[in-house]
């Protein structure tokens, strides 16, 4: 029996990877320098603290820059482009049903408690009732801390639960959790490995969260 649905947050419910890249990607260009998608690809739903974008343009430039101005510049940016976004094919749905079935809904993500709840209020996405980010835990995805964090807090069972994510490292953190797992690629990480996943969907929209639990069932 399915009790609880945790959802990721980039890429799956707001698709900010694609602005998130593009943001850096000017800002790397301004100094002459490339930044790859392919690159970019590997560390999505890692969190921040794995790779730090100004420390390697500092690096690979071999001079200091002002840290707070880049930063500064490449959250204007990103705000800019993820204004324009609306809510993930599907999202609206899921979470329809879940309330309509009675089962739980949480979020589990990487990226800070800050950007999460921000979004959500701004959107309002409300009805998760168990949200767990970067800073709420020791380790980052794919390391399962996120994941466990959030059923603790539902109350839910890892076999009673399903989790949905974009990313390759997001569906092996809520595999080690004991998840069910629904990987839904976004424009930046269809080339992940979403093998260990229980189920590939091109879209929340594709099929509905009643089906899904039945499938799993
Ligand atoms: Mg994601």
């Amino acid at each position: 029996m399915i009790r609880g649905l945790v959802f990721d947050f980039d890429g799956l419910i707001l698709d900010t990877e694609l602005p998130v890249y593009q943001a850096w990607a000017e800002i790397y260009q301004r100094h002459g320098l490339e930044l790859s998608a392919e690159f970019w690809t590997t560390i999505i739903g890692r969190g921040s603290d794995y790779f730090d974008p100004v420390a390697d343009l500092e690096q690979r430039l071999g001079l200091e820059l002002d840290r707070e101005a880049i930063q500064a510049a490449r959250r204007t940016r990103e705000m800019e482009m993820v204004m324009d976004l609306r809510v993930m094919p599907g999202v609206n749905e899921w979470r329809q049903q879940a309330t309509a079935m009675g089962v739980g809904m949480g979020v589990a993500s990487s990226s800070s408690r800050r950007w999460v709840v921000g979004h959500l209020e701004r959107l309002a996405l409300d009805g998760f009732s168990c949200i767990r980010c970067g800073d709420d835990v020791e380790r980052a995805k794919p390391a399962p801390d996120l994941y466990l964090a959030v059923l603790e807090c539902m109350g839910v069972a890892a076999h009673e639960a399903v989790a949905v994510e974009d990313s390759g490292s997001g569906v092996r953190a809520a595999k080690a959790a004991g998840l069910h797992c629904v990987a839904v690629p976004s424009s930046m990480t269809a080339g992940h490995d979403f093998a260990p996943a229980d189920l590939i969907l091109g879209s929340l929209a594709e099929v509905s969260f009643r089906e899904v639990v039945a499938r799993l069932g």
